[in-house]
């Protein structure tokens, strides 16, 4: 099989159909998608494209988290902090280390229509000023937000518990995760899930109501920096489906590009839902397992299903011919 390198995009020279044509992935004047199989012979091992390490709410270290990776088997890897690229450049470092193909990537916490949403956005130059400008503002809102989130704990019985998540969080960005490990420790609790439910969801005593970025924002930002914006675990929202499509009509209108089909997160229910709505919208469809460390037994690295058939990966136009793997694929 040949391949052709068009503009950003490589181009298979087959006879196959196309699961996509331009009219539903914009005005590209080439077939962006070639068959399944490609991206199959491409990427014989797994993709995992939404990771966690302790630069936000994980609990492996960037450089652990790529180092369980590549032993489980994935061959590319986005490590998807919340809110912060801190972790970028130590995961990029073991990532050319280990021989795996390094996607730098972000999960950014959006308000939309009054709840929160994940965007995810990948191929993200880490370096780039609006990106960066955007997340610090989030950031500050989370400062603000974890004390508050202390003090209305404080106020309802539970001292201590924003020192305690700011020990958790080792200096880095502190999430409502680090307030569940906080709680449990302190014996409050049993399990995390425990404690998202008793404490810091709405109309419990830790939660802290407030607006994370803009839907278009969050898009824009990662736009500018030159990656590609995905709907992170659309399945977890609860939306009814015309809510689900809304939220996708507005994503795609701010130029979001893919939704997560495979996420550690789904059901495999929902995972054919999910390929539904992508192959109806035109959205790229991801896969990413959510990985937030050896703790959480439920999700592990390296054993997610494939995609259905009948999409188009949000990695189908990617040149991984830099890719320094271990086993090089042959193109
Ligand atoms: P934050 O961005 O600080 O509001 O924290 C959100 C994070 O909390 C998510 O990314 C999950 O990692 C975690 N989380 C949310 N809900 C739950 C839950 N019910 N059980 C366990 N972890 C949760
Ligand atoms: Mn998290
Ligand atoms: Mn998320
Ligand atoms: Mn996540």
């Amino acid at each position: 099989m040949h391949f052709q390198q068009i503009g950003n995009f490589l181009q298979a020279e087959v006879h196959g159909l196309c699961v996509l044509d331009e009219t539903q992935v914009g005005k590209s004047e080439i077939c962006r998608c070639v068959p399944q199989h490609w991206y199959d012979d491409r990427m014989p091992a797994l993709p995992d494209l939404h990771t966690h390490s302790t630069a936000s709410d994980g609990t492996l270290g960037p450089a652990e988290l790529v180092a369980r990776a590549q032993a489980a088997g994935i061959r590319v890897l986005a490590l998807t902090d919340h809110d912060t690229l801190e972790g970028m450049e130590e995961a990029a470092a073991e990532a050319a280390w280990q021989g795996l193909h390094f996607v730098p990537g972000v999960e950014i916490s959006v308000t939309w229509d009054g709840r929160t949403v994940h965007i995810v956005g990948l191929r993200v130059d880490a370096g780039n000023a609006e990106l960066q400008q955007g997340l610090a503002g989030l950031r500050r809102f989370r400062d603000w937000r974890a004390e508050e989130i202390g003090r209305r704990l404080g106020r309802a019985g539970y001292p201590g518990l924003f020192e305690q998540a700011r020990a958790f969080s080792n200096g880095r960005l502190i999430s409502r995760t680090h307030f569940a490990r906080a709680l449990v420790d302190a014996g409050f609790a049993e399990t995390t899930r425990e404690v998202f439910r008793r404490f810091l969801v709405s109309g419990k005593p830790g939660h802290v109501p407030g607006e994370w970025a803009d839907l278009g924002e969050a898009v824009g930002w990662i736009r500018a920096a030159g990656g590609r914006a995905v709907i992170a675990h659309p399945a977890r929202y609860g939306f009814t489906r015309s809510k689900l499509r809304r939220l996708i009509d507005a994503f795609r209108e701010a130029g979001g590009e893919g939704m997560e089909v495979i996420s550690g997160s789904h059901s495999r229910d929902e995972v054919f839902t999910m390929a539904a709505h992508a192959r109806d919208t035109g959205l790229l469809a991801s896969v990413g397992s959510d990985y937030h460390g050896p703790e959480n037994s439920w999700i592990e690295l390296g054993r997610l299903p494939e995609l259905p058939g009948g999409l188009c990966p949000v990695w189908h136009d990617w040149s991984l011919d830099t890719v320094s793997t271990a086993s090089p694929v042959a193109v």
